[in-house]
């Protein structure tokens, strides 16, 4: 099969060959024919026209006729005319039988000429080619007549024994050329054949491929499977640019996950110092460089030892390695005195490990709980104030109660002191309990909080009444520097009105008799101002400091004497600042008291 096919290649060849080079042979001859009929016809033509035309008359005329006609069946000659001077044909060789079927216009340039003329010209009919040659005769300088010449050019035969030849000879070439341009083809393809063997190794190919054939693999095979092996080394790479296109993305998103994780870590409110399994620092979070006023650099990388220098927190850190601690979280509390004096801080400690329990590193978390802390006493001691304040006037009224109900105060202006006394403790003790309930009222009222159109004039009035009774009872009178036009406030009304009566009442309480409290209210620069003055006892500078703490109370025995529970100020306080406003204190003891309170007045708009 693959011989034929090689036969009939070699034949294609071959014939391809004969045809190209016979083609350029017989073009080569037609030219060179062609030249040699031109050169031929000229040097006749003008051999010819030497002559006398009396040359040809006589006996001359036939030894022309027969030269002539040799020369027709030897040579190619076609036709030979000779004009007179007026045009007329003088002798006339025509064996072919061509002239009459020479066209008009070859003729009439043939006769018209004074030189030499020639013209190719294709018969009428039988389509031969005819290359014509004409020249004009003279004596004693007059034009005698005009010779003309026709040749044809011979037949070019295709298989002249040369030509035969030459193409035998073309033939044995190609024919004897084919073994071994054959075997330079096998010798140049022997890399690429072991190239796609290696490939098909590399793809992991099982394809058995003929290696080892006596004849060896036809180029057809060798083709076949080189494109086999580029086949699979095109999926190949395929498979490897999808992986690592994967990859990428992949190595993208952990990159952005790890910039994402540090971004929180940085964000918390606490300091996070994450480190490897010797202790090096793996990272520290902004918080707690800002702490130990270090920068990122200067810390990453470090044994945790050198960065921190916190004993405490290093033995503590150091403390939970080994055993069944590694996985417990443990807290301690310190301080930075350097870093953070007067701050608490609490510092817990947990491992991260990788999955299958062998531990990986460290996460040492540095939290401020000063705050967190002064809140918790606080707390403490308000309970603890709220207690003994209820304890007291309970303790009281029980006493005095027991006291009456067994008989025991027989005289009855002193069971009338008696009960006087267990109804003031008792609204003591409302007092305190009412107060209580609006503190956590105002803890929860920036969540809950009324907001509603508060008519001044309306507030000023209810809270005048409240404190009317007992300035009368000290003979204390109130002046009233009151506006025209009245401004509303939008805030809580019940609250405005307890903060309001608190600044009033302690006017009242800690003034001596026969006093005067001044109370005005005016509207400036987009605010209800309202002031109270008092002639009171006035608040020491101490004191100043710390009378809008709760459960505070002045030691002096004038402001001690009076029932109170410390609240009122900071309630107060507490008051203004949810609805926006400024309370502000100035005092001189024993000239008297002046609060001043602004508040935003707002337009009031239904639905906000
Ligand atoms: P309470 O009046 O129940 O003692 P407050 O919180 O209202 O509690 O007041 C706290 C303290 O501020 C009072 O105990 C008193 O010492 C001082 N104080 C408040 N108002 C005046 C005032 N107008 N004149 C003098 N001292 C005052």
């Amino acid at each position: 099969m693959k011989v034929q096919r090689i036969g009939i290649l070699l034949l294609v060849l071959c014939i391809i060959g004969v045809s190209v080079v016979s083609t350029a042979l017989i073009r080569y001859e037609k030219r060179t024919r062609s030249r040699d009929i031109v050169n031929k016809g000229r040097y006749l033509v003008t051999l010819i026209a030497l002559h006398s035309i009396k040359d040809f008359e006589g006996n001359k005329r036939s030894f022309f006729l027969r030269t002539l006609h040799d020369y027709i069946s030897s040579e190619g000659l076609a036709y030979c005319l000779i004009h007179d001077h007026a045009g007329q044909p003088f002798v006339v060789l025509d064996p072919y039988k061509l002239v009459s079927k020479i066209p008009q216009a070859v003729r009439l340039k043939s006769l018209h000429t004074m030189g030499l003329t020639d013209q190719t010209f294709h018969t009428s009919n039988s389509d031969q080619t005819v290359y014509e040659f004409a020249k004009s005769m003279f004596e004693n300088g007059q034009q005698t007549g005009t010779v003309r010449l026709g040749l044809r050019p011979p037949p070019i035969s295709l298989f002249s024994m040369e030509r035969v030849g030459l193409l035998a000879t073309i033939a044995f070439f190609i024919f004897a050329m084919v073994p071994f341009v054959f075997l330079g083809i096998k010798v140049a393809l022997r890399p690429l054949k072991n190239l796609g063997l290696k490939m098909e190794n590399m793809a992991g190919t099982s394809t058995p491929v003929e290696t080892s054939s006596a004849k060896g693999p036809a180029i057809e095979d060798v083709i076949a499977s080189l494109d086999q092996s580029l086949g699979f080394l095109r999926e190949r790479y395929k498979r490897l640019e999808a992986a690592n296109i994967e990859s990428h993305a992949k190595k993208g998103v952990i990159a952005y996950e790890r910039k994402q994780i540090a971004r929180i870590l940085d964000a918390v409110h606490y300091g996070i110092i994450i480190t490897d399994t010797q202790d090096h620092i793996n990272h520290m979070n902004a918080h707690m460089l800002n702490l130990l006023s270090k920068e990122r650099d200067d810390v990453i990388d470090r044994p945790l030892a050198e960065v921190l220098e916190h004993e405490e927190i290093l033995s503590f850190a150091s403390g939970q390695e080994g055993g069944a601690q590694k996985t417990t979280r443990r807290d301690m509390e310190t301080t930075f005195p350097s870093h953070a004096p007067g701050e608490t801080f609490q510092v817990t400690l947990s491992h991260l490990d990788d999955g299958d329990g062998s531990i990986t590193g460290k996460v040492i978390c540095v939290k401020n709980v000063t705050t967190q802390k002064s809140v918790d006493r606080a707390k403490h001691e308000f309970v603890a104030h709220v207690a003994h304040e209820l304890r007291a006037p309970l303790t009281t009224i029980k006493s005095y109660n027991e006291m009456l109900m067994d008989g025991e105060i027989a005289d009855l202006e002193t069971q009338k002191e008696f009960y006087n006394t267990i109804n003031e403790e008792t609204d003591r003790l409302a007092g305190l309990i009412e107060n209580l309930l609006n503190m956590s009222k105002i803890e929860m009222g920036s969540l809950t909080t009324e907001r509603e159109l508060v008519k001044t004039d309306r507030l000023v009035k209810d809270c005048v009444a409240a404190i009317e009774a007992p300035a009368q009872k000290k003979h204390i009178t109130i002046e009233k520097k009151l506006p025209d036009k009245w401004p509303s406030l939008v805030g809580d009304k019940e609250l405005l009105k307890v903060a309001m009566i608190n600044i009033l009442g302690n006017a009242v309480k800690y003034s001596p008799e026969n006093t005067n409290i001044t109370l005005s209210l005016r509207e400036q620069d987009h605010t209800v101002k309202l002031d109270v003055l008092d002639q009171g006892y006035g608040i020491s500078e101490e004191d100043l400091n710390h009378i809008f703490d709760q459960f505070y109370r002045s030691s002096d025995p004038r402001i001690s004497e009076q029932t109170g529970s410390g609240l009122g100020l900071a309630m107060t306080s507490d008051i203004i600042q949810l609805h926006g406003g400024r309370i502000e204190v100035q005092s001189t003891p024993g000239d008297g008291t002046h609060f001043s309170i602004s508040l935003p007045r707002k337009d009031y708009q239904l639905g906000k």
